[in-house]
């Protein structure tokens, strides 16, 4: 599995819609302060789940919609879709390839699509989980990630190894049964 492409539109500075190849070997993002790089990870990490604004750099969801420059008006809808080579199905679908949509309104209201199909945020995180690119797993390290790993409780490192042995998918599904 890797990621092949990112789509984005009216996400946070990505006013027009961008494209961005991931070729295969290492892709380096460059820029002056403030192009933009952060946002491109916030852009996966969005459309992986990512539910809260604050850990995208917000205070609100709505802050991840262009907001408007000097030259351009304020948008209403961000979208962003990535697009992942599933040859070697790591990801438990038929698929060779997988796109994960997620659109977000100003009147709050937003979608979640697996391969142009509307679906739920649960589908993409159950996709995801074990995967090693899930909301939570360790495959974006952010500044400061790697501190707060060392510093971190041990319940809590606890999760980090759990997720990349593969038992947090029967873990979740555990508490779910329980719940019903
Ligand atoms: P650095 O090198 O400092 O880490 P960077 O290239 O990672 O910089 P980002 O943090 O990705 O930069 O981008 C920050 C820019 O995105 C700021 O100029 C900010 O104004 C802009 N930005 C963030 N949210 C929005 C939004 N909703 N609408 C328009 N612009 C936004
Ligand atoms: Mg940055």
């Amino acid at each position: 599995m890797f990621l092949k492409q990112l789509d984005t539109l009216g996400f946070k500075s990505f006013a027009e819609r961008i494209r961005v190849d991931f070729v295969p070997g290492v892709t380096a993002v460059v820029g002056p302060n403030g192009s933009g790089k952060s946002n491109i990870t916030d852009a996966i990490r969005w459309v992986l789940g990512e539910q809260s604004a604050k850990s995208l750099r917000g205070s609100k969801m709505e802050d991840i919609i262009f907001q408007g420059s000097d030259s351009r008006k304020p948008l209403n809808m961000a979208e962003v879709t990535l697009t992942l080579d599933n040859t070697d199905h790591k990801l438990p679908v038929d698929y060779h390839e997988v796109s994960v949509t997620r659109r977000v309104y100003r009147s709050g209201e937003s979608e979640f699509l697996l391969n142009k199909q509307q679906c739920r945020l649960k589908d993409i995180t159950d996709l995801f989980i074990d995967s090693g690119l899930g909301r939570e797993a360790f495959s974006i390290i952010s500044q400061g990630k790697v501190e707060e790993i060392l510093s971190s409780k041990s319940d809590d490192r606890r999760i980090i190894f759990e997720e990349a042995a593969g038992v947090l998918k029967y873990k979740n599904r555990k508490k779910q049964a329980e719940y019903k």
